[in-house]
């Protein structure tokens, strides 16, 4: 009895000290969970979302259709406009006032400045670096996506080096390269080389083991097994894209549509990079074509929609950008010479873009002539310098404020310090 009396005290003692040294390990493991997600700067999840040619006009007078829809003069918002940081970022490139899309995408990519029309290349056409590729070696999983091909310029300078954005074909072999997991997109520009002698790009990139899926259900097949996998959109075979155009091809899978499948392929076990580019936003913007324009815009939206919606399960390691890399047109939401307001007459233009089929058959000079009746002005089918808009909410968010530049924009994603800040 007495020895069991000293064992008593001791073994409470023993397996209280076991006890506690088991919490400590558990708090240890769960204090270094909690640090890893919280004090690393870079979220885990990372949204870049690129409106190409999508300027503060392009959103004000989207959000100026989304208002007469509902019978108002404004107050109407995409989603995105309601994230709570703000910045604007100047867009000039290493040669021009005006930059192009390649020049631009760069500075996303990479944080340099470039000449337009080089793509992942410096001034001097060294190579530049991609942010992507750096978290992609980090353990981060990376998908690059457009509703326009997947070789053009914004999503290339992800992964391709090039002084010119037009040699597609070069751009492509480039691809299987990077080790990224996931490409979307319709298609592919120049689906075999130059003198039509060397591998079809189709045969190429799957050499490389990334196999293109046709279409969702294809998709979905070889989702299952593939490691990397690029989705076309059904049926596209030896095409690109679709002209731009108001009632998109309600067979593909949207912006959206391709950005589920990108989550459901990536999922959210490892960290992932997700760049999602509304490409034909530009296209319609380089056609002075306000309608389609603002159709496209709200499909970009509805892609933001799809990522916010991750970002809601997931808060305290999300972060969601959305930007553009220059403005298209010179778009101005109002045109008028008699010192006159004008009226934005949303009626007038939908009824005849219904009436006309939905394609924009209109020559060049009458489409400007018949917009400005309706209180819209266009200055130029190219792009032009003006700074562009950032939206940025969760994780890192609040670091997107104030006048910035394109460059900074990599290094903020990834709480790097910029000049200044
Ligand atoms: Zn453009």
């Amino acid at each position: 009895m007495e020895n069991n009396d000293l064992k008593h005290p001791l073994r409470a003692i023993a397996i209280g000290f076991l006890v506690l040294v088991a919490l400590l390990i558990g708090y240890g493991a769960i204090r270094a969970n909690w640090r890893k997600t919280h004090d690393n700067p870079t979220p885990k999840y990372i949204f870049l979302f690129i409106g190409d040619g999508m300027g503060n006009s392009h959103v004000c007078a989207t959000e100026s259709y989304l208002s007469w829809k509902k019978g108002k003069l404004g107050g109407e918002q995409l989603l995105f406009t309601q994230f709570p940081q703000l910045a604007l970022a100047s867009t000039y490139s290493a040669d021009h006032q005006v930059t192009c899309s390649s020049a631009a995408a760069t500075a996303f990519s990479s944080g340099v400045k470039t000449n337009n029309n080089y793509i992942g290349v410096d001034p001097d056409r060294n190579p530049t670096r991609p942010f992507s590729m750096d978290l992609h070696e980090q353990g981060y999983r990376v998908g690059i996506m457009s509703s326009v091909p997947i070789n053009h310029a914004t999503p290339a300078a992800f992964y391709a080096h090039s002084a010119s954005r037009w040699g597609y074909y070069p751009i492509t072999l480039e691809l299987p390269a990077s080790g990224y997991e996931f490409f979307a997109g319709p298609g592919f520009c120049e689906w075999t080389g130059a003198d039509n002698d060397q591998m079809p790009t189709e045969t190429y990139l799957a050499s490389k083991g990334y196999p293109i899926a046709w279409g969702e259900k294809e998709f979905r097949e070889k989702m299952k097994t593939e490691q990397h996998l690029i989705f076309c959109q059904e049926n596209n075979r030896g095409k690109s894209a679709d002209d731009y155009t108001i009632d998109y091809d309600s067979t593909w899978v949207s912006l959206g549509g391709m950005l589920e499948l990108g989550l459901e392929y990536l999922g959210d076990k490892d960290p992932f990079f997700i760049l999602c580019e509304g490409g034909e936003i530009d296209w319609c913007a380089h056609e002075n074509s306000v309608y389609p324009m603002v159709q496209a815009i709200r499909r970009f939206d509805d892609a933001v929609r799809v990522a916010y919606d991750f970002y809601l399960a997931h808060p305290d390691e999300t972060l969601i950008v959305v930007t553009a890399d220059h403005e298209t047109g010179g778009l101005a939401v109002g045109y008028n010479f008699d010192w006159q307001f004008s009226v934005q007459d949303w009626k007038k233009l939908e009824d005849r873009w219904i009436a006309d089929g939905c394609t924009d058959t209109m020559p060049h000079a009458e489409r400007l002539r018949w917009q400005q009746e309706c209180g819209f002005g266009w200055t130029t089918n190219e792009h032009t310098g003006a700074p562009v808009p950032v939206y940025a909410v969760g994780k890192g968010a609040e670091r997107f404020h104030g006048r910035i530049d394109n460059t900074d924009i990599p290094r903020l994603i990834q709480g790097k310090s910029i000049t200044g800040r």
